[in-house]
């Protein structure tokens, strides 16, 4: 199923429990604007190259529209059409005021040097920088880009505009940065899941948890779960899982990464298995935190976890998710489990208005606050219309968007 297909699926779902008309579906799932654009940079040996950069802006009802960069080879116009519309709802359910967009260039990064990146970055700013801005729409890091290439940005636009680092976030910390945004995904993934469990009545102690990917959020989120007394029975990269049924020492293995050039190689305190493997475990709750699509319908009947939070973009596929469903396993959708970033995304961007730097301990409890009120939300909506989490975080986001657009006037 392509990408934009299972978002829009699964906004039906929501939209048939609203009983929308079908006008206002098609209004709320068109792009207010799709944009192509060349960039042809040079590289190092003195070529030129020419790939394709995109800018999706889905929805600005609620506010500017946010969401990443991605350099990837196989971002295309769908793809980043489906990644902006979800980028609307996952800003409306915490309830930020923003609405969504996404972009990115179709390229392998690896195949770049530094300098290429840079040189392809400011190529695509010089085609989208009136597009862009810290009204309109607010690009971030995302698969493929960092902090770096988020600094670049900046400098490239400010020649057009002067002075205004809330155009961009996920900027370096010195930079105009927000501390604690390299973490904020993995802690958000793990402060719902202590209050998602306390919802279900499983004792932290008691809830055998595995891990896939050891990356940005997956290591962050083992390093809360671990902190909050979660046994981490399982983590896995690229080079396989690695089992401890006692539970990993996390502060361990995220230093052995730290050393080992962010990989999990040669681990030697647990069992290693196949890396697939990780997500058929006899466990408590799987987080699956590396790449989307990893839970199919030829692999959706082996899951025994109980209970899936979806730190990853789209990891269930749709026909997955209604198997999942119908053995009655709870999945916390990736709308609302992996906004911790945006949120503190969100407080970059009001810091750089505010020209204010706050505290690592003020963004940690604001990203709790705001990450709570919309569980609690999310979980009375799904209580009340009796509908999966995922459904009830969509209602609860189109509404949001519903109503701003209805204040507004539809057509405006
Ligand atoms: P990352 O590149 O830092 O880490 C990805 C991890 O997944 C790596 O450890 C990699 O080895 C592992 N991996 C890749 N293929 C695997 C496989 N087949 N089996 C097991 N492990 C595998 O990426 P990230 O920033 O941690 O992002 C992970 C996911 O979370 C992505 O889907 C991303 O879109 C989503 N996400 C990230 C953020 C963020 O703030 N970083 C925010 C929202 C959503």
């Amino acid at each position: 199923m392509r990408a934009s297909e299972s978002t829009n699926l699964y906004f039906s779902q929501a939209a048939d429990q609203m009983q929308m008309p079908d006008w206002m579906r098609k209004l709320l799932t068109t792009p207010k604007r799709e944009v192509t654009v060349q960039v042809a940079f040079e590289r190092d040996d003195g070529r030129i190259e020419t790939v394709l950069g995109y800018r999706v802006q889905h929805d600005n009802a609620r506010g500017p529209m946010k969401g990443g960069l991605r350099y990837h080879p196989a971002v295309d116009l769908d793809e980043v059409r489906a990644l902006a519309s979800l980028m609307t709802w996952k800003t409306a359910v915490v309830d930020l005021p923003y609405g969504g967009a996404k972009g990115g260039i179709g390229i392998d990064p690896k195949t770049l040097s530094k300098r290429e990146m840079e040189r392809m970055t400011r190529s695509f700013v010089d085609q989208i920088h009136e597009i862009v801005g810290p009204d309109s729409d607010i690009p971030a890091p995302d698969m493929g880009t960092n902090h770096e290439v988020m600094a670049w940005f900046r400098n490239q636009w400010e020649k057009y505009h002067g002075f205004n680092p809330a155009v961009i976030t996920g900027k370096p910390v010195e930079e105009y940065g927000a501390r604690g945004r390299e973490e904020a995904t993995g802690r958000g993934v793990g402060t719902l899941a202590v209050k998602l469990l306390k919802r279900i009545n499983v004792k932290p102690e008691q809830c055998r948890t595995a891990i896939q990917g050891f990356g940005n959020v997956g290591s962050h989120a083992a390093k809360y779960l671990y902190e909050a007394a979660f046994p981490v029975v399982a983590v896995s990269d690229v080079s396989g899982a690695y089992v401890n049924p006692k539970g990993l020492n996390i502060p361990e293995v995220f230093s052995y990464v730290i050393k080992n050039k962010g990989s999990l190689e040669g681990y030697k305190n647990a069992e290693r298995i196949p890396a697939d493997e990780l997500l058929y475990l006899d466990v408590d709750l799987l987080i699956p935190a590396a790449l989307g699509d990893v839970i199919t319908a030829t692999n959706a009947g082996k899951i025994r976890a109980k209970t899936i939070i979806e730190a990853a973009n789209g990891p269930i596929d749709p026909e997955a998710d209604k198997i999942l469903s119908d053995k009655r396993i709870m999945i916390l959708p990736d709308i609302l489990a992996n906004a911790g970033g945006v949120t503190v995304s969100y407080f970059e961007w009001a810091q750089n208005r505010q020209h204010y730097k706050w505290s690592l301990d003020r963004v940690r409890q604001e990203l709790d606050r705001t990450l709570s009120d919309a569980f609690e939300n999310v979980w009375q909506e799904s209580s009340t219309r009796n509908v999966s989490l995922r459904t009830a975080a969509f209602i609860l986001a189109i509404s949001r968007v519903q109503r701003a657009s209805e204040l507004a006037g539809w057509l405006v």
